[in-house]
């Protein structure tokens, strides 16, 4: 599979047409960033750890008997993948209060989300990914109300898989944000799954193993998204 045209490139990958016209290839960079864009640097490692570690995860959730748009690895840094239209919209499930749900609601870091809570995001950069609810995503037609209902059942089937692959690997999924397309009118599991778009941490030092480790300069990052990959026996 040869890589074509650059089709656009994001804050942390770059993709390209492929031979196929219902397929792209997503190239894994090393660029990591926070903040809307506002902190950028290259992590030495990160792309081919985080292809690895999305393919993995991808697979998973395929077994599991979520659709995703995953097809295959290409390198140690690129994917092959079906093209979807994609959903302008993430998704983002909490089993623990971290992050932005901690400043919009003055909340402490670490209490246990029972049920498990469920937003939606506008994606877009400029405007720093404004929180939108379902009316939203209907009034301005970036999805329909089935696609709504799929994005949030989807979403949480992949909570119920991922929380247990985790748990029982001895880590914490706090939270994490799915993307969705559709394919010839079928909703997919777009983007990516790897630890630049969740919070993990280790189950008994509760010590933060994702991209909070950048954001918050802790260092090692790309250590610590090693040590979730061992640990899940990605590598
Ligand atoms: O920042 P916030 O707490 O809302 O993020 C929730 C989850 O979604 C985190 O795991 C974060 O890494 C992920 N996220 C993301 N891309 C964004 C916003 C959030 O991957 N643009």
């Amino acid at each position: 599979m040869n890589k074509g045209e650059l089709i656009t490139t994001g804050k942390a990958k770059s993709l390209y047409e492929s031979d196929d016209k219902d397929y792209i290839i997503l190239h894994y960079r090393d660029d990591t960033s926070a903040f809307d864009g506002k902190k950028i640097e290259s992590l030495e490692g990160k792309g081919s750890i985080n292809n690895k570690f999305n393919a993995f995860i991808m697979e998973y959730l395929e077994k599991e008997g979520i659709d995703t748009h995953f097809d295959r690895l290409l390198s140690n840094t690129d994917s092959l993948v079906k093209k979807l239209e994609m959903v302008p919209v993430e998704c983002v499930v909490r089993n623990v209060t971290a992050g932005s749900i901690c400043k919009r609601l003055g909340l402490e870091e670490g209490k246990d989300l029972n049920p498990s809570t469920f937003e939606f995001f506008y994606k877009d950069d400029e405007l720093g990914d404004p929180m939108i609810n379902d009316y939203h995503i209907r009034s301005f037609g970036w999805a329909t109300q089935e696609q709504i209902d799929q994005m949030q059942e989807k979403t949480f089937e992949v909570n119920t898989a991922l929380k247990k692959l985790f748990s029982d690997a001895g880590m914490i999924l706090v939270d994490y944000k799915l993307e969705f397309g559709s394919f010839n009118g079928k909703l997919l599991l777009g983007d990516e799954f790897t630890p630049d778009g969740c919070r993990v941490w280790d189950a008994e030092t509760r010590e933060k193993l994702d991209k909070d480790r950048f954001r918050q300069g802790l260092g090692g990052v790309v250590e610590s998204y090693q040590i979730i990959a061992k640990k899940l026996g990605v590598i």
